[in-house]
């Protein structure tokens, strides 16, 4: 926004801080509502994320550091899955509205996923932030620190002054990306910032290889930083890969560049780096090794055990319900020597070993109750152990984090622990498994329902490999029904060149 940011008493800034983190995958048929969400109120914000490894953690030790008055409105996240019901993000909106009204901050600065939808809603953080600029004017600066896979839209671009994105997948940098938001306001409040953005938007998702350490990624973070370091005037260069399972018009990749007053660089910046990606559009396309191909390695590979399997199409990481059977069926058909764990979303099968108990031995069915296409698998095991579920990420990747996956049952078929979960749950971390007596240690492989963020959380303690399974989370759009995002590459022929740069000021 161009308007000046009007005087301010003697004293920090008095700043409206909030969260609201939840990634939508447009094809989970089970909408997320407010069981999914972990929610804190008012004061409970800052005391309950001050520590935290989120990008609002980050925000909130930067600003308190530089003396910030908070004027803390909700923090609300959840794991991804299906779109949030709603009425639910209807009022998490009228929350936040209301405390603009009513606070007249100086600014707001969120923590925003990006790729949030609603059952109702295709840019729900784009209203969000639009609703907040027409309540508060022109002159209130607002700012939001976004995970690497946002949906950026136009409207939200337009709404905010600042939007920052991780530069890390897996996201390493989450707080500090919420420090560099916080310390770019805090130069924007201070008349040290004169924001203009330029927004490129390519229509097409990546299919996999989209890790930063490696790849086409790696090289084009590399360009960003060289280009940010030459030029002064550059800011932030976000490159936001969206979630490629959002269905909403417009979905793609973006590059947003920041620049302080200087628009020509912000859009050559813009310019350059969205042509490389478009050129590179057909690198993001992993090769992943077979289930079975996998199973024999591990059967071989007895030195780097446990292995843990990240289940590529069924990834509760990346909003799919976590219900699918297929490693299940390849272990128990394939290699039912190994001493496997994997966990079942399946609150029916649960509730069936609740009420055997513990150390009955049963035959039920279990997953493939909520995923399209999936059945679920008849097996028999023994109830080896009931809980209620919850515990605490080690980390790093999102260390500290509480879980809850609801009452569990811990069920052995053969060589298998098969977690069953009544909720859809972050199981890429050691203790998922560890805190319901299942020990790493006793495993020759184990099962994490994510592609790239558990190799964060189990370095050191197994050899990951992702494999190419079943599912919603599979990187194959033209095998999911994509129909408001299209055109979009792969499954269209579309060709955005030369490239539209929007300009915000
Ligand atoms: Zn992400």
């Amino acid at each position: 926004m161009t308007a000046a940011v009007p005087e301010r008493p003697a004293g920090g800034p008095r700043i409206l801080v909030g969260q609201l983190w939840q990634e939508s995958h447009s094809f989970n048929p089970q909408p997320t509502g407010l069981a999914d969400f972990t929610v804190e109120l008012g004061d409970r914000l800052v005391a309950a994320n001050r520590e935290a490894g989120s990008a609002l953690g980050g925000l909130l030790r930067a600003g308190e550091a530089a003396g910030v008055a908070w004027l803390p409105v909700l923090a609300a996240r959840a794991r991804p899955g299906g779109p949030v019901e709603e009425p639910l993000f209807a009022g998490f909106l009228e929350a936040f509205l209301e405390a603009a009204r009513r606070e007249r901050p100086d600014a707001v600065c969120l923590e925003l996923h990006g790729a949030l939808l609603t059952t109702a809603r295709d840019d729900p953080e784009g209203d969000l932030l639009a609703a907040l600029r027409a309540a508060l004017g022109p002159a209130v600066p607002i700012a939001a620190a976004l995970d690497l896979h946002a949906d950026l839209t136009p409207a939200m671009v337009a709404a905010a002054d600042l939007l920052v994105a991780y530069k890390t997948n897996p996201h390493a940098d989450m707080a500090e990306t919420g420090a560099r938001t916080m310390s770019l306001l805090l130069d924007r409040l201070a008349g040290r910032l004169a924001p203009v953005r330029a927004l490129v938007k390519l229509p097409f998702l990546t299919r996999g290889n989209d890790e930063t350490g490696r790849g086409p990624l790696h090289d084009l973070h590399a360009l960003a930083r060289r280009s940010g370091e030459r030029r002064p005037a550059l800011r932030d260069v976000s490159i936001c890969n969206v979630n490629p399972f959002v269905d909403a018009p417009g979905a793609g990749q973006a590059v947003l560049v920041t620049a302080d007053g200087d628009a020509r660089t912000a859009e050559a910046v813009a310019r350059d780096l969205a042509e490389r990606l478009w050129a590179a559009r057909d690198l993001f396309v992993e090769r992943l090794p077979s289930v079975e191909e996998t199973l024999a390695r591990v059967r071989t590979e007895r030195d780097r055990r446990p292995f843990v399997l990240g289940d590529q199409g069924d990834r509760v990481l990346a909003g799919a319900p976590g219900d699918s059977p297929a490693l299940l069926r390849a272990l128990l058909d394939c290699a039912p020597d190994l001493r496997a764990a994997l966990p079942i979303v399946d609150p029916e099968a649960v509730a069936r070993c609740t009420a055997a108990g513990e150390g009955a031995t049963l035959g039920l069915e279990v997953g493939g109750r909520i995923t399209p296409g999936f059945a679920p698998l008849a097996v028999e095991g023994r109830v080896e152990r009931l809980g209620p579920g919850r515990f605490v990420n080690r980390g790093p990747y999102m260390a500290g984090v509480p879980v809850e996956l609801g009452d569990t049952a811990v069920l052995a078929v053969g060589q298998v622990r098969v977690l069953l979960t009544s909720r859809a749950g972050l199981v890429q971390d050691p203790e998922a498994y560890e805190s319901h007596g299942i020990l790493l240690k006793d495993l020759d492989l184990l099962v994490a329902k994510s592609a790239n963020h558990y190799k964060l959380s189990f370095a050191g303690l197994a050899t990951p490999v992702t494999v190419d399974s079943p599912g919603l989370s599979r990187f194959a759009p033209r095998e999911l029904p994509f129909a408001k995002a299209r055109p979009l590459h792969p499954i269209d022929a579309v060709d955005p060149l030369p490239l539209a740069v929007s300009l915000f000021s």
